[in-house]
């Protein structure tokens, strides 16, 4: 993985919320990192699938979590799952003090009624 080309160890992320959803008041369930750009998206679960998104329309191929706790890669093409990767640029996951989901104040109550299973 240290010498992947999907991957810029130097990118620094986006934000510390899904660049999309941030940019139309949305909110998440949890938050992916693209390897190689840095773009904050949400996860699969969460309404809007923003980083497979972002994946699928860049052709960016990596992910990482930006879950605190979390350091495991996801590779797109190659459906592979790694344990962990090269250290990124920080922050390695976003503010401690946002909740899960989150944003503070953007999500509703029956949330779990719009998340992907
Ligand atoms: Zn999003
Ligand atoms: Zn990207």
């Amino acid at each position: 993985m240290s010498d992947n080309p999907a991957i810029d160890p130097t990118a620094v992320p986006s934000g510390a919320g899904c660049a999309e959803c941030d940019a139309v008041g949305g909110w998440w369930f949890h938050l992916r990192r693209c390897a190689l750009c840095g773009h904050i998206g949400c996860c699969d679960s969460s309404p809007s699938q923003h980083a497979s998104a972002h994946a699928a329309a860049s052709g960016h191929p990596v992910i990482t979590s930006f879950e605190p706790g979390e350091a495991w890669f996801w590779s797109y093409p190659d459906e592979q799952f790694y344990e962990s990767g090269p250290d990124l640029a920080g922050p390695e996951h976003h503010p401690l003090d946002q909740p899960t989901p989150g944003p503070a104040g953007r999500v509703p109550a029956d949330w779990r009624q719009h998340i992907h299973q």
